[in-house]
């Protein structure tokens, strides 16, 4: 079984949808994960703010903007009349499921229900243009078997077990579709993984059916060597380790959603980033196998926060980092970055959430300052303490820019930067320059 998962611009048109529907294989079976069509969880996102500020009028209008769309999206895909009455059918009950949530009070709860039906509406649209093509397929339902934790991890068990009783249903089908990004919380409510989250669903779906393989089709040639919204001249890289990948997914490389390497990893499923406007090019493949001792790329995360705790007593006192780490894991906030010295710790978070609540218990320990708009600059290769001087050229390409911290040596594949946000892109030039200019041959 092998998993497609394909984004928003893929599947953004009646043209794109053609395309994809042309890219699935015919022989094996598959799972076919969407998100929604480019633009709509955008849009959704706008309904829920205007709905939050008690704008109803607004959130009417832009939902009415959204249903038109999606009246023409009928009208061009579908040639013949019943699979356009089917597709009506579908914008009407996904919009009236939309409007519902105008009469409510406004929660977070209904705004879950409002982002969700992006997904609902692409992966149903889907399935009707392929069934008028004569192919054959199966929708299944994410909401039956993607849950996730107290935690807002995914509940591996739940999910193994409720899609092996979906997919048992239909020992013949070949082609299975379903939502990306949306998912049942503990409450068992309507919730999402997250903005970008349809990679995350093709990784857990692929590790819950031991997938051969992962592939996650995009608008571009795979994983490039920096950020192409930001710098010229990047390139695709043809191999990535999964913690090269992970890394560079953490900290900010958009094509792939933050915790999409992990199930993958733990199942050793190797995971393929292509193309769907260049099916042809040889993309990314990410998987367990060590890929040469290079710097491989470099990624950048924004809203980061900075803490540091200055004290006296953490002179020689064994516990101090315990008592400090104890606050985050009370206030469920990761931490990203750390650095110590003698007299204070510095660290950094992206989940601003309950700084007042963490900054106030930190307190107690010391002196605490609070820095915002940083971001980390991570940059992902092979540094082995073996090779001298592999850092070097990163370091020197950033002479000019103010470095609030650097962390190397926490693993062997990255070393990175925290700095202001102002400085970023310079920081993604610079390194783009002394770092990977020459390409292949010299950044070994
Ligand atoms: P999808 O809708 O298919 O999920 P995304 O927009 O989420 O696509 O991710 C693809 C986009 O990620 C690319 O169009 C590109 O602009 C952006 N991107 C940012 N960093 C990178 C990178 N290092 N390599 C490739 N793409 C990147
Ligand atoms: N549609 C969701 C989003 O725009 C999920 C995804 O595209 O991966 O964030
Ligand atoms: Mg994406």
């Amino acid at each position: 079984m092998k998993i497609m998962k394909f984004g928003g611009t893929s599947v953004g048109s009646a043209e794109r949808m053609g395309a994809v529907s042309q890219l699935l294989p015919t022989q094996e079976p598959v799972i076919v994960v969407l998100s929604a069509m480019s633009g709509t969880t955008n849009h959704l996102v706008q309904i829920g703010q205007q709905l939050a500020q008690g704008n109803v009028a607004q959130a009417e209008s832009l939902t009415n903007q959204l249903e038109q769309h999606y009246k023409q999206v009928v009208t061009d895909l579908y040639k013949q009349e019943a699979s356009k009455d089917k597709g009506n059918q579908v914008v009407q009950t996904v919009f009236a499921d939309i409007r519902a949530c105008f009469e409510r009070t406004f929660s977070p709860a209904s705004e879950k229900i409002i982002l969700a039906q992006g997904e609902l509406l692409s992966t149903q649209l889907f399935q009707i243009f392929q069934h008028e093509n004569g192919i054959p397929s199966v929708l299944l339902p994410a909401l039956e078997f993607m849950k996730i934790t107290p935690d807002e991890e995914p509940d591996q068990v739940f999910i193994r077990e409720n899609l092996r009783k979906q997919l048992e249903k239909y020992p013949d089908a070949q082609l299975f579709i379903t939502q990306g990004y949306i998912c049942r919380n503990a409450k068992n409510e309507i919730d999402n993984l997250k903005r970008g989250g349809s990679d995350y669903t093709a990784s857990i779906v692929g590790a819950a059916v031991k997938a051969s393989e992962i592939q996650i089709w995009t608008d571009i040639d795979g994983m490039h060597n920096n950020d192409p919204r930001i710098v010229k001249n990047t390139y695709p890289i043809a191999e990535l380790s999964f913690d090269e990948a992970a890394e560079l997914a953490y900290f900010g490389a958009k094509i792939l959603h933050p915790s999409s390497i992990l199930p993958a990893q733990q199942h050793n499923i190797p995971v393929r980033l292509l193309n769907t406007m260049q099916p042809e090019a040889q993309g990314t493949t990410i998987s367990s196998k060590r890929t040469g001792n290079k710097i491989k790329a470099v990624a950048a995360k924004d809203g980061i926060i900075a803490i540091k705790i200055k004290s006296s007593r953490m002179l020689l006192a064994y516990g101090f980092l315990r008592s400090v780490f104890e606050v985050f894991e009370r206030f469920k906030t990761p931490i990203d970055m750390i650095t110590t010295s003698e007299v204070a710790v510095s660290l950094t978070i992206d989940n601003g959430t309950y700084l007042p609540e963490i900054t106030e218990a930190l307190q107690r320990f010391g002196t605490v300052e609070i820095d915002s708009d940083l971001t980390i600059v991570c940059v992902v290769g092979d540094f082995m303490e073996d090779r001298p001087g592999a850092a070097l050229k990163v370091v020197q390409s950033l002479r000019h820019i103010p470095l609030r911290m650097i962390s190397y040596g926490g693993s062997k594949n990255n070393i990175s930067f925290l700095v202001n946000t102002s400085y970023k892109e310079d920081a993604l030039i610079s390194i783009n320059e002394g770092v990977f200019q020459e390409k292949e041959e010299t950044n070994a």
